[in-house]
């Protein structure tokens, strides 16, 4: 990377005014003003310089700088107007010549279907209300994203790299394992922001699977794995009968798929759901005649 300079807290006020921007909840707008944190950021998602990195929720452009420096190309998805405008005059400001490598779009990361350029990286402080959904849209959309780095907030960071048993595994836990390994890299403080979150940040690197765990129809997949934890207490013959018409069916796949139906949901690795998901799309036995 380039050492070149990042933006610290006066670059940021001035930039918030300059947008006339003041930062909202509704959005997860906590702009990093911390240099160090950027950096780190950077080493910690392995960005290559040939690739083309996508941030969503670029915002006064801490991590842009960065990743303008760190990769070739960075497609900045932003949903807030002024800020999307102003992106590229801070680009040019700051990063003189970088105007050819940076794309802003303008849009909600979580109806976006097309980019200017295929992603080979993601690497985001991502807005904390729709972190999850977000990320798992994005895996699921653009098949070029090989691997990122995202900051969430700490608890969902937990939750997204949680394995079977834990207390904090669920429904994201599984969601994000079906299409890549995740692992917690680190937690970050809350006086890196301005305005600073009640709660502190961690970050959650990825690398997407290269083949998929099984062949199965990913939708189907995750209506399981929601109905398995809608009801997190319950066992899976019962927190999946609503899913499958009945607990005399929904016992009938899970016995199929080889999985206890005594079992919940907590207990199951992403592959004992694709093989209930399987077994459920599977034809019912004797059904040829
Ligand atoms: N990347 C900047 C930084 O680190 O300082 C800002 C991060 S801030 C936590 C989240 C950003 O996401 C804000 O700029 C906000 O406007 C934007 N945002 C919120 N919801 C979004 C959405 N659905 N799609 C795209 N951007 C969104």
């Amino acid at each position: 990377m380039r050492d070149n300079a990042l933006l610290g807290p006066a670059e940021i006020r001035e930039l918030a005014e300059r947008a006339g921007v003041r930062p909202t909840k509704t959005l997860g707008q906590n702009f990093v003003i911390d240099p160090n944190t950027i950096r780190r950021i950077i080493a910690t998602a392995g960005v290559e310089p040939g690739e083309t990195v996508l941030e969503v929720g670029p915002g006064l452009g801490s991590l842009t700088l960065g990743l303008l420096d760190a990769a070739e190309r960075v497609v900045a998805v932003e949903i807030d107007p002024p800020l999307a405008e102003q992106l590229p005059e801070t680009a040019a400001r700051f990063r003189p010549g970088s105007a050819g490598r940076l794309d802003v779009v303008l849009s909600d990361a979580l109806r976006v279907t097309e980019l200017p350029a295929a992603p080979d990286a993601l690497v985001a402080n991502l807005p904390y209300n729709v972190a999850v959904p977000v990320l798992i849209h994005l895996l699921e959309t653009f098949p070029t994203l090989k691997h990122g780095l995202v900051m969430v907030q700490d608890e969902v960071a937990d939750r997204l790299a949680a394995g079977p048993g834990s207390k904090v595994y669920g429904v994201p836990s599984v969601k994000a394992s079906w299409f890549a390994e995740v692992r917690k890299a680190g937690v970050i403080g809350t006086n890196v922001f301005w305005p600073a979150p009640k709660i502190r940040s961690g970050l959650v690197a990825f690398v997407r699977r290269e083949e998929p765990l099984a062949q199965v129809d990913r939708r189907t997949l995750f209506d399981v794995v929601d109905a398995a934890f809608a009801q997190r207490r319950k066992t899976l013959r019962s927190a999946l009968s609503g899913w499958a018409g009945s607990g005399a069916e929904a016992e009938r796949i899970l016995r199929r798929a080889g999985v206890d139906p005594g079992l919940r949901g907590e207990r199951l690795s992403v592959e004992d759901f694709a093989r209930i998901a399987a077994a459920a799309d599977a034809p019912a036995e004797g059904s040829r005649g």
